[in-house]
């Protein structure tokens, strides 16, 4: 099956490999990007999800190039780390506005075209800092809980129209936002694997093509980790 998918932050990352597992698989897929040149084969929409205007002109063309929004996938996140006692309400606003408020205004705006086709696939990008917690990221882990609740709370909203709602939550994957991480942490962080291993995107990927896929029709309002069995305790 075709279906219309866009995957905020496509451009790189975590995002572009879910971007290539969807194209894979035949789908036609938006990808968005804020800043460089987007990477090939997939339709580009330029986008900052803390832009409410960006986020809706976004779904809107995509609609055009690809019909409605079927699968949609909340990806764009920022890290903006420093410990509590010097974090400024501005720094944990920002991580908020991304990662949380970012997956809210694209949600309300692919909805519409969600209830008319009574079809639809929601899936947001966690982390399992939204339940282990990390040290520097108390902003980051409250936003990423905080899509835990949302996500369960669009799943119980919109269920009667087949729409489900799901989050991924990864452990450690080696990407441009990880890469600042000290040599320390990093193996503090794999000590709590079964894996004894970070993940790849590819990996991430592969969890959210899972759920968009019209055999996990049972499945939502869940919590898929992909931590290489990083105990969260879900
Ligand atoms: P990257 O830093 O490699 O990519 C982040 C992506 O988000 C980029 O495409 C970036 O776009 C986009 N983005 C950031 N801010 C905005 C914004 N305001 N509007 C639109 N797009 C934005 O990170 P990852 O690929 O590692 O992360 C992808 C997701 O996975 C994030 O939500 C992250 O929190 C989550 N995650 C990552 C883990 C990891 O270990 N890497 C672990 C757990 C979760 P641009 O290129 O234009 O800046």
């Amino acid at each position: 099956m075709t279906r219309s998918v866009l995957i905020t932050g496509g451009n790189r990352g975590i995002g572009l490999a879910i971007a290539e597992a969807f194209a894979a698989a035949g789908d036609k897929v938006a990808i968005t990007y804020r800043t460089g040149t987007p990477p090939p084969g997939f339709f580009p929409v330029r986008c900052d999800v803390t832009d409410t205007d960006s986020v809706n002109d976004a779904v809107e063309q995509v609609t055009s190039q690809q019909g409605p929004v079927e699968v949609m996938v909340s990806n764009a996140g920022v890290i903006n780390d420093g410990l509590l006692l010097r974090m400024s309400d501005a720094d944990f606003l920002r991580v908020l506005d991304t990662n949380l408020l970012g997956a809210m205004r694209l949600t309300r705006a692919v909805m519409p075209g969600m209830i008319s086709a009574r079809w639809g696939r929601l899936i947001y990008v966690s982390s399992m800092t939204a339940l282990l917690g990390a040290p520097g990221q108390t902003n980051y882990a409250s936003a990423k809980a905080g899509l835990i609740g949302f996500a369960r709370s669009v799943a119980r909203e919109l269920g009667t129209r087949r729409i489900t709602a799901n989050v991924v939550m990864p452990g450690l994957v080696d990407t441009d936002m990880t890469k600042e991480i000290t040599d320390q942490r990093r193996a503090q962080i794999l000590t709590q694997t079964a894996l004894n291993r970070a993940g790849t995107p590819e990996e991430v990927a592969a969890a959210v093509t899972f759920l968009a896929c019209e055999n996990a029709s049972y499945i939502t309002a869940a919590l898929l980790p992909v931590t290489g069995g990083a105990g969260t305790g879900n």
